[in-house]
């Protein structure tokens, strides 16, 4: 489950909400803090890193969209050179502006 606002207790498995400390149902206190939201960033962060300069260096053979599960269309970026440059140079762009989606319809963002 990806809820912003609500975790499992970790003891007795109920959905509580995020930011609770002790659990309503079983009085149980959560130890283990909710993964913030930096943690996800940071992740993003990363994968946008990679994304790039996957993009950067080896676009023309599709490698940002193998990296980001694109196969099919990195198969055929591979064998079109990345649509003869064209095809590459805009996924850079959408990549770099923050529009390029995983195949999941998730945004990679800076
Ligand atoms: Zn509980």
């Amino acid at each position: 489950m990806d809820n912003l606002y609500q975790k499992y207790c970790h003891n007795c498995g109920s959905v509580i909400d995020k930011q609770a400390e002790i659990c309503p149902k079983c009085g149980v206190r959560q130890s283990n803090p909710p993964k913030s939201s930096t943690n996800i960033n940071v992740n993003l962060n990363q994968r946008w890193l990679i994304t790039i300069v996957l993009c950067g260096f080896l676009g023309v053979f599709g490698a940002h969209r193998f990296y980001t599960n694109h196969i099919l269309s990195g198969i055929l970026q591979l064998i079109t050179f990345g649509g003869l440059g064209i095809w590459w140079i805009v996924d850079f762009i959408f990549i770099l502006i923050g529009e390029f989606k995983d195949k999941e319809g998730n945004y990679i963002k800076m």
